[in-house]
């Protein structure tokens, strides 16, 4: 098959790339090029910028009634598109097609939530807050948003930001990862076609030179990423620094602590499914789990079979768990990681080097792989592994569990498992980490809260979607009117303003 290209889409088409440089796009199932992305550079930084700015001027302007409309038509021209966005996503991302279409329902709920975006708006009022005075607060549009976004949810993530920034009125940029940006055209086409007004929903395709440029341009009000914790902390000072609005999420390392109470199966099978699912390449992927007492041995004997038989295929195979990782690089870098553990003293349960999937040999295969007694100086607990590696380590009680946890620079997701609720409660109360389950390894909020982590998880004060979502796209105004009768006593004075 030839390689395909794939552009921008700026004013409700696609456009070409002004510039020349262009980067490959893998199906890493068959680890072959499977298309060409086109690069921005500063002329179509300008342009892309310059339509969203026009574009912000009359949306923020659209009733919210109008707006709800198009929210409720893009809900079910995704709904309807599914198969097609989940095939789309599984050629250049390689997790199962079920998994994608996973992501695409948890995107779905967003716009859900964004539907209701009246009852989200609603300002306060007091009337008679002094004689004849009354009070109240709106809240506005910031205007330009753009969103950055990671390979690994190239759909979810995106429809975190986006129907949330255009409900409140903004015009919204997306820069998806380069990995797998052909999603973000079906997207855009999908928000035309529900009737939403050319240049409201852009995409730019790009990388460091097309974020810099988001960046620094003086007419992007507010900037979302999502992503590796190095790059957030850079968006986010970058931000800041140009006097934009911003919201970083980062990488993740999630501990799952197991008591000895607990349903040791329940347990297990979470474990292997949250650590393998989409090859470990979730921010909520549990990658460490800490065994307490003498939970260690029959978990460890337990995750053995799960990992055993966990179906590692290319993703569009119907009876396929796990597909590939996302690049070479990728499957080299998991790799020295298991290398390096088991050299440094890790116990090797399970080892997904070297797996070769039939037909598929070039394919970035690595299969499921579980290391126990793995010490916290040791690479495959420092480093975020980001792929099907779950590691165990052992400690003696709760308390050692969650001083663990709360000396780990991330805090984006965790869990445990027991069946005591005096644990569950003093493990929820006392763990520093934005998002935690109670027999829940994965805990992602629903669409309806928000989602966020601590520390190096998160830079800036809003956590993603939800109402934290809708304070970050807007901005508070607070108004205070009064409407004299003719005539009346002015209440001008020269001393501050005091009301009776
Ligand atoms: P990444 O940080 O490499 O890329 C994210 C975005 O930043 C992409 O759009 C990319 O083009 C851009 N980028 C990359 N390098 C840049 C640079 N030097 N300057 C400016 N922009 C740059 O992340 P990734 O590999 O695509 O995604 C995986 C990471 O994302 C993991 O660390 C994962 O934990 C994290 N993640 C976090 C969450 C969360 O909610 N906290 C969700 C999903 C993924």
């Amino acid at each position: 098959m030839q390689p395909y290209v794939v552009s921008h889409y700026i004013n409700g088409k696609v456009a070409k790339a002004q510039g020349s440089r262009t980067s490959d796009i893998y199906n890493p199932a068959l680890g072959e090029v499977a298309g060409h992305l086109q690069l921005a550079n500063q002329a179509d930084i300008q342009d892309v910028v310059a339509s969203a700015k026009k574009a912000a001027e009359s949306w923020g302007n659209t009733s919210l009634i109008q707006r709800t409309k198009i929210l409720f038509a893009m809900r079910e021209k995704l709904a309807a598109h599914t198969d097609e966005l989940a095939a789309a996503i599984t050629r250049e991302h390689g997790k199962v097609l079920s998994d994608a279409k996973g992501e695409i329902a948890r995107g779905l709920e967003t716009i859900e939530f964004a539907c209701g975006i009246i009852e989200q708006l609603k300002g306060g009022y007091s009337d008679q807050v002094a004689t004849d005075i009354d009070l109240f607060s709106i809240r506005q549009p910031l205007g330009v948003v753009a969103g950055i976004t990671p390979f690994n949810f190239p759909i979810m993530v995106p429809l975190w930001m986006c129907p949330v920034a255009i409900a409140c009125g903004n015009a919204f940029i997306l820069k998806p990862s380069e990995r797998d940006p052909s999603v973000s055209l079906l997207l855009a086409k999908l928000w035309t076609e529900a009737g939403l007004p050319d240049g409201v929903f852009n995409v730019l395709q790009g990388d460091k030179e097309a974020v810099d440029g988001l960046l620094q341009h003086p007419d992007v009000d507010g900037i979302s990423f999502v992503g590796s914790t190095p790059i957030a902390r850079y968006v986010y000072e970058q931000g800041r620094a140009h006097g934009k609005r911003v919201q970083a999420l980062g990488g993740a390392k999630n501990h799952v602590v197991v008591m000895p109470d607990a349903d040791m199966d329940l347990a297990a099978e979470h474990l292997s499914k949250a650590a393998f699912g989409s090859a470990g390449e979730r921010c909520m992927a549990i990658s460490v789990g800490i065994a307490v007492g003498d939970a260690a041995d029959v978990l460890a004997e337990k995750l053995r079979t799960h990992a055993k038989n966990v179906v590692v295929a290319d993703g569009t195979q119907p009876n396929a768990d796990m597909g590939p990782l996302v690049t070479k690089a990728a499957q080299e870098r998991v790799t020295r990681i298991i290398t390096e553990a088991e050299a440094a003293g890790a116990r090797l349960i399970a080892d997904g080097r070297g797996l070769r999937v039939p037909g598929r040999e070039k394919g970035f295969f690595v299969g499921p792989t579980v290391l126990d007694n793995v010490r916290t100086d040791m690479s495959a607990y420092t480093e975020e592994i980001f792929g099907p590696v779950l590691i165990l380590t052992r400690v003696k009680s709760l308390a050692e569990a969650i001083a663990m946890i709360n000396a780990n620079p991330y805090g984006n997701g965790t869990g445990i498992f027991t069946n005591s609720g005096a644990a569950a409660r003093e493990f929820q109360r006392r763990v520093h980490v934005g998002m935690v389950g109670i027999n829940i390894p994965i805990p992602v909020p629903v669409a309806w809260y928000s989602f966020g982590g601590w520390n190096d998880s998160l830079f800036g004060d809003y956590h993603i979607y939800g109402a934290d979502g809708v304070r970050f796209y807007t901005r508070k105004k607070v108004i205070t009117q009064r409407w004299p009768e003719p005539h009346q006593e002015s209440g001008a004075s020269f001393a501050f303003p005091s009301h009776k």
